[in-house]
């Protein structure tokens, strides 16, 4: 059995937009030596972006709509980085990147504090009970009074918080982070962030380089940190990787403070491949066995190519160039000659993967969110969602002719998970359901981009979606009955009731208790 897979730590970030994110991958690629200097990757508003950058709409409106792999090495690991949407409008694009990693980098602006979306996806984590490193952003500006940041990720996100270093100072005054366990301050320095900074150190806080250091304030921070000592929770291997306990760190993720010992202790903590569940069983990643599911579909990141890429995370055995991969769902053999790996952020082929490694497949429109590979067994990985979508809009086309390419271009696109399709069994209608309004932007600037289709977006009176499911027939075909224009069925052929109103879908529930009305589906 390979144990190879061992220094793998495969981590998204979770963050509310603005909290960091994309500062905090640049020093993260800087220390993974993917790049060289920061502040080039994905520099927002320069014309330098990242090779993900796939649609002119992306550059224009400055957000990164898609999501892409990092993988780097560092120390003993191999560090698998997913990068995630940090518009909400794609959160189900995170949501399921999240049932992809095996821990999350929870980062915090630390003058704001626990932020909405931070707290939806933290939920998203608990529902695996992912294990949460936290990092404490922007202690060069005035923050927050560090204990109360410390309270409220208890509070709010229900996690208890074990701080690692302690900051000193904060904003002009910031004087560096003080390491609890190694009695070790790492003093700050500005104006380092492009690069790997020196790690200048004073060891003890007892010492007199310490008291040199922090001249006036050195009795009050002494004090300070016994007082943390004795209020916060002490760090717990075993409470971590349960999901139960965090820990902390304060730093700069601009000024490249703090971020190296953050993934020190990162590489160190973080679990290695975990196992995963299966309808029938659960797949350990030491098997023999390749298996691995596909999380995310992604068209048209290299312009040059036009074609689509299905991320799959492996989650056994080992995926050798050339080999054949039973596709589950449709019960065929295909050999798999040209994945593509993430590698200094460019698709490389890739030779090797093993547990939790991404592979991207070239798909030609037969892999789906949700898909299962193996080495021949019919397993099914569960637990990637499908979110109802919460916005509807009819679609008319402008050419009727075009109705094929339609047809085409919303298959190929609800199976990307870009948007939902729902065709209503009373009418002709084609009814596209998302979770945030730019997903609209994208099916319709792509439907045109890419399928030459251009059709009108009609406001429509659907209120929410649920996915129907029930043994009774009989219930279900006096439903249809019933409310024939309510139920549609969606893109991938499931039955699904198309509510008016949260009047219509209380009452329609309660007239129909033999049915179920799920607002979220398991791929
Ligand atoms: P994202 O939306 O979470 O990806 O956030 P970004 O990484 O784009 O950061 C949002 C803004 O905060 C940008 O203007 C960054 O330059 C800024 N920022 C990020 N980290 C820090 C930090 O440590 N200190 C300060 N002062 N600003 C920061």
């Amino acid at each position: 059995m390979s144990r190879k897979f061992q220094n793998r730590r495969t981590f998204a970030i979770i963050s509310h937009p603005d909290a960091g994110k994309t500062t905090i991958t640049e020093k993260l690629l800087l220390f993974g030596n993917l790049i060289q200097v920061a502040g080039t990757v994905k520099g927002k508003k320069s014309d330098r972006h990242a090779t993900s950058d796939w649609m002119q709409m992306e550059k224009e409106r400055g957000i990164s709509v898609t999501s892409s792999v990092m993988q780097f090495p560092y120390k003993d690991a191999m560090v698998n980085l997913l990068d995630t949407p940090g518009h909400e409008d794609f959160s189900e694009d995170t949501y399921r990147t999240l049932t992809a990693v095996d821990s999350a980098l929870m980062v915090i602006d630390g003058a704001k504090g626990v932020e909405d979306r931070t707290i939806k996806l933290m939920d998203v984590c608990r529902l695996r009970d992912t294990p949460i490193i936290s990092f404490v952003n922007k202690m060069d500006r005035d923050i927050r009074d560090p204990i109360e940041l410390l309270d409220e990720i208890e509070s709010v996100l229900k996690i208890a918080g074990a701080p690692i270093n302690w900051p000193i100072g904060m904003g002009h005054d910031f004087k560096g982070v003080y390491n609890l366990y190694t009695d070790t301050i790492h003093v700050f320095k500005p104006g380092q962030g492009h690069t790997i900074p020196e790690d200048i150190q004073v060891a003890g806080i007892d010492s007199e380089e310490a008291t040199e250091l922090l001249g006036y304030y050195v009795d009050d921070i002494r004090e300070e940190i016994e007082l943390v000592r004795g209020a916060t929770h002490q760090f717990d291997l075993e409470l971590f990787l349960a999901g139960q306990l965090t820990p902390v760190f304060f730093g700069t993720a601009l000024s490249n403070f703090g971020v190296r010992e953050m993934l020190d202790h990162f590489v160190q903590w973080a679990p290695a491949p975990q196992p995963r569940l299966a309808v029938d069983r659960e797949v350990t990643p030491g098997e023999e066995q390749f298996s691995g599911f596909v999380f995310k579909i992604q068209a048209n990141m290299d312009p040059k190519h036009r074609d689509r890429i299905a991320f799959m995370r492996v989650c056994s055995g080992r995926y050798q160039q050339g080999m054949k991969m039973h596709h589950v769902r449709i019960g065929k053999d295909i050999r798999i000659a040209d994945a593509v790996g993430f590698k200094a952020g460019d698709r490389v082929a890739v030779e090797e993967a093993v547990a939790g490694d991404i592979i991207g497949l070239h798909n030609h429109g037969t892999i789906q969110i949700g898909d299962t590979f193996t080495g021949g067994e019919d397993l099914k990985f569960t637990g990637i969602p499908h979110f109802a979508p919460e916005l509807f809009r009819r679609i008319r086309l402008k050419d009727p002719l075009k109705t094929k390419q339609l047809q085409k271009g919303l298959q190929q696109l609800s199976e990307e998970g870009s948007t939902q399709v729902f065709f209503p069994l009373n009418n002709n209608d084609i009814v596209v359901g998302a979770v945030g309004q730019l997903q609209f932007d994208v099916v319709a600037y792509r439907l045109k981009d890419e399928y030459g289709v251009e059709a009108v977006y009609e406001p429509v009176n659907v209120y929410t979606a649920r996915w129907i499911e029930s043994d009774d027939n009989k219930k279900i075909e006096e439903l249809k009955r019933k409310v024939p224009d309510g139920v549609a069925v969606d893109g991938g052929g499931h039955l699904t009731y198309l509510a008016s109103t949260r009047v219509n879908l209380a009452l329609t529930e309660e007239r129909y208790q033999e049915l179920q009305f799920r607002a979220t589906r398991e791929l």
